[in-house]
């Protein structure tokens, strides 16, 4: 059986940051349109990203349990978001402040289970305001971390 979003509506949200119809949507400023259970323009919705996106738990097939849909396990994944040395990396963001334990958890588990590095995005806890762009964490092999923080202090993005 497929996996219906609603009333998830994380990415519409800006957890993830988007950009519909030149209007941005990132932590701290939802979509318009989103009511927070749903979109109230559906029908005119577009192609891109609206249709088009997928986070990795509404994928088909996804390797996510049925439990980890965005808004219930507080995180948003999106699969193989970059390759590193060629092995696909995955990328979390909080939905929210931060990922949850046990949420966090799980991704690590996978990571190492699968050899898929992790990217994943906390708020930064000094700051009391949601910050547009989130820390971002590596977890992985040393060689991974180390090319992480290398590509940010070039201030390379990473995706
Ligand atoms: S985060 Fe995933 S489940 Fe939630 S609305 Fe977006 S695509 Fe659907």
């Amino acid at each position: 059986m497929s996996r219906e979003c609603q009333p998830c509506t994380a990415c519409c949200d800006g957890w993830v940051q988007i950009k519909v119809k030149g209007c941005e949507a990132y932590p701290g400023k939802p979509y318009p349109h989103s009511t927070g259970s749903g979109c109230d323009d559906y029908d005119n919705r577009p192609v891109y990203p609206c249709r088009k996106f997928e986070c990795s738990w509404v994928k088909p097939n996804s390797f996510l349990p049925d439990d980890f849909r965005p808004n219930e396990c507080g995180a948003l994944m999106i699969d193989t978001v970059l390759h590193w040395q060629g092995i696909p990396v995955d990328l979390a963001v909080p939905v929210g402040r931060e990922i949850p334990p046990e949420t966090l958890q799980w991704f690590m588990q996978n990571a190492e289970q699968n050899m898929r590095p992790l990217i994943y995005q906390q708020q930064d806890p000094n700051s009391k305001t949601l910050e547009k762009n989130p820390l971002t964490l590596a977890y992985g092999p040393p060689a991974f971390q180390e090319w992480v923080l290398d590509q940010q202090s070039k201030g390379i993005a990473l995706w």
